[in-house]
């Protein structure tokens, strides 16, 4: 499949970033310099706190609403957690999971990432599942056994379909609130390197179907050129996801590819 033919996202992730006061503020300002790109999906991933306020102020949108985490769970003793179904019930369309910051901060483990992604899938959400190699591993030439091994268990008993549902964020951890950038050779040769996991583990149709973003200190300046990469089918953007007029350029840097 050509890479015209999966859907590019845009997502914003927000991280610990706004109250609901600023978030309100935001999404009027994103609303006046975000266009609708036609096959470009553009998403913003705001704190919990936030995202009532977003999905009523973004309802008539092309803009969607995502969340940055969810439990496995789908409901019970787990004081400080967030389910699906409440996810769902907002009006929550993708979740971001296993970001580095989890896996480094909370915890993250594979095997919670897969758990977590299957019920994202099972309520209706689209997870954005994050991996991405460390700095470590990139400089001692393991960046490829990383990345297989966090694909093969962090999708392991997906269903093919519930892989082409998933979006993959190809996030060098080493790139991550940074400024250092992978280049665009090394974010399509990460993605392109995924892209065939996939293909090994499902089928090629499958792989061809899936949309793998790159993330990692995405800006105004080097969008177009990452984004011009043939397996990289968007970004995950975190500082550049809070200036208005930077993330519209990001956005528009899609029409390009
Ligand atoms: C991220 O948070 O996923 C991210 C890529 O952050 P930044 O763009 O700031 O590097």
């Amino acid at each position: 499949m050509k890479k015209q033919l999966r859907k590019t996202i845009i997502a914003g992730n927000w991280k610990m970033n706004k109250n609901r006061t600023q978030t309100a503020d935001f999404i009027k300002e994103l609303t006046d310099h975000i266009p609708a790109i036609p096959d470009t999906e553009v998403v913003v991933c705001v704190p919990f706190t936030s995202l009532q306020t977003a999905v009523e102020l973004l309802k008539d949108s092309h803009i969607k609403v995502g969340a940055q985490n969810v439990h496995f769970e789908e409901k019970g003793a787990y004081t400080g957690e967030v389910s699906a179904d409440m996810l769902t019930d907002l009006g929550v369309k993708y979740v971001i999971i296993g970001h580095s910051e989890r896996r480094q901060y909370f915890n993250e483990t594979d095997e919670t990432v897969n758990y977590r992604t299957k019920t994202a899938l099972e309520a209706g959400l689209v997870p954005i599942m994050c991996v991405g190699e460390l700095l470590s591993e990139r400089e001692s030439g393991i960046t490829d056994e990383v990345l297989s091994t966090q694909i093969k268990l962090d999708t392991a008993g997906f269903t093919a379909e519930q892989m082409r549902k998933t979006v993959i964020a190809y996030e060098p951890v080493w790139a991550i609130g940074t400024g250092k950038t992978a280049t665009a050779e090394q974010a399509g040769e990460a993605c392109g390197y995924i892209r065939g996991v996939i293909a090994g583990l499902f089928d090629k149709d499958t792989a061809d179907a899936v949309t793998i973003q790159y993330g990692g200190s995405m800006n105004a300046k080097n969008a177009a050129e990452l984004l011009d990469q043939e397996d990289v089918d968007g970004g995950l953007i975190g500082g550049a996801s809070l200036v208005a007029s930077d993330f519209e350029v990001i956005v528009k840097a899609t029409t390009n590819n």
